[in-house]
C-alpha cells in the first residue's frame, strides 16, 4: 500500500498537529494514544514511511523495538504496570485506522481493555501520564 502523506501520524511528525510527546530519537517518536484504551496507553511510532509492519526495514525495525523495550520499562517504573499489551495492527483487514506502523504499549491486562480508538481522553490527563512517564526514562 502507498504510503499517505497526509495521515495523521505523518502530520505529527511533521509537527502540523500537536501530540503529548514522551520520547523522541532521530528514528523514532513515542507519545500518547489521544483514545486510551487504558491510562497510560502509548505508542511508538518509526519516523520511516511505513504503513504496516511488513513495510519497515529490519535496521529500522531492530531500533523501533528497542524504544518500544525503553518505554514498556518506563510504563512498568513509573505507572507500576503489571502488564503491558503490546498491540500492533497491520492492515485494515487487522483493523488499523492510522496507516504509518506504529506499536500501541498499553499498561492493562488483554481482558479489560476498552474500546479501541474510542473514547477521547481529557489532554491534562494524558500530560500527568506523559510527564510521569518521562521522567522514569
Ligand atoms: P490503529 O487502529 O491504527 O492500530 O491505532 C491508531 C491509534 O491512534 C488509536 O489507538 C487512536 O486512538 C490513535 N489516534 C488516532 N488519532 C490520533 C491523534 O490525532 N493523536 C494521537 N495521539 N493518537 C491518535
Amino acid at each position: 500500500m502507498a504510503y499517505d502523506q497526509n495521515n495523521i501520524f505523518a502530520k505529527i511528525l511533521r509537527q502540523e498537529i500537536p501530540c503529548i510527546k514522551v520520547y523522541e530519537d532521530e528514528h523514532t517518536l513515542a507519545f500518547m494514544d489521544i483514545m486510551p484504551q487504558a491510562d497510560g496507553h502509548t505508542l511508538v511510532i518509526p519516523k520511516y514511511e511505513a504503513v504496516t509492519l511488513l513495510d519497515l526495514p529490519t535496521s529500522e525495525l531492530t531500533h523501533t523495538i528497542q524504544v518500544v523495550q525503553k518505554i514498556a520499562l518506563a510504563l512498568e517504573k513509573s505507572l507500576d504496570a503489571k502488564g503491558i499489551v503490546l498491540m500492533q495492527l497491520s492492515g485494515e483487514a487487522a483493523g488499523q485506522t492510522v496507516p504509518h506502523l506504529h506499536f500501541h504499549l498499553i499498561p492493562s491486562s488483554i481482558h479489560t481493555l476498552k474500546n479501541h480508538a474510542s473514547d477521547m481522553a481529557d489532554q491534562a490527563q494524558l500530560q500527568i501520564f506523559a510527564e510521569k512517564i518521562k521522567a522514569a526514562l
